[in-house]
């Protein structure tokens, strides 16, 4: 029996091998794409991909680019006016309107989620598990701690790398099924193929990028890339 990543050698079929990807160009006129040109991310960007770099700086390196990407994900929050007092007198403030989800893709999301806490103290982290089967790529879920009331003005699912884009889709999915009224992807680094199928299946949503790069190889990582970003944050090689 040959199966769909079996080829008629009896040779097992890698998982991206031969299958179409679209370019870099074609993905960049996608609308709701927002990928970062400022200099101190091409900077970071270029230490976290340095195979040199070690897990310790690495991981601080995810928190650092994940506060970038943070500020610019959140530019467009509601507010709500108060008024204030100061030590000086009374002023009209602003509060951000409604709660903050972050949810953290396991195990790698884990640095993306601590930044965004970071930058916004009070936001609400809902750990999802999606592990991909490195046969099919498929996403599989084995952890949901979502909570089932809510009420939230945006939920965010972060994950560094959007390689084929399986758990960044299906993430999303479950997201939508708890009725958030707006929805991002936030991620380091994508590759043109992930990036498509994730536009493609959910148009309505943003997505906030550090880094577009080439292609995905055979085995569905992300090249250039910078690896598995979850061993390269939590030091398991
Ligand atoms: N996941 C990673 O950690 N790296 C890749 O390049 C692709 C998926």
């Amino acid at each position: 029996m040959i199966d769909a990543t079996t080829q008629g050698s009896g040779q097992r079929k890698l998982p991206m091998q031969g299958v179409p990807q679209p370019t870099r160009e074609e993905v960049l006129k996608l609308p709701r794409v927002h990928i970062s040109t400022h200099p101190v991310m091409a900077h970071k960007l270029t230490a976290l991909r340095d195979k040199n770099t070690q897990p310790p700086e690495f991981y601080r390196l995810v928190k650092e680019i994940g506060a970038l990407l943070a500020y610019e994900a959140t530019a467009s929050l509601a507010l709500n006016s108060c008024t204030i007092e100061t030590p000086m007198g009374t002023t009209q403030g602003q509060r951000l309107a409604g709660g903050i989800g972050v949810t953290p893709i396991l195990r790698a999301g884990l640095g993306l989620a601590e930044a965004f806490r970071e930058v916004i103290p009070d936001v609400q982290i809902w750990h999802l598990g999606l592990r991909r089967d490195e046969h099919t790529l498929q996403a599989l879920e084995y952890y949901n701690q979502l909570p089932h009331q809510v009420n939230l003005q945006v939920a965010y699912a972060v994950d560094p790398m959007l390689a084929t884009g399986g758990s960044a889709i299906d993430a999303i999915t479950i997201l939508k099924r708890r009725g958030i009224p707006r929805l991002s992807y936030v991620g380091i680094i994508a590759a043109p193929y992930g990036l498509a199928k994730l536009a493609e299946t959910h148009p309505d949503i943003d997505i906030y990028l550090g880094a577009l790069d080439e292609r995905l190889n055979d085995i569905g990582y992300i090249v250039p890339g910078l690896g598995d970003a979850g061993d390269r944050q939590f030091g398991t090689f």
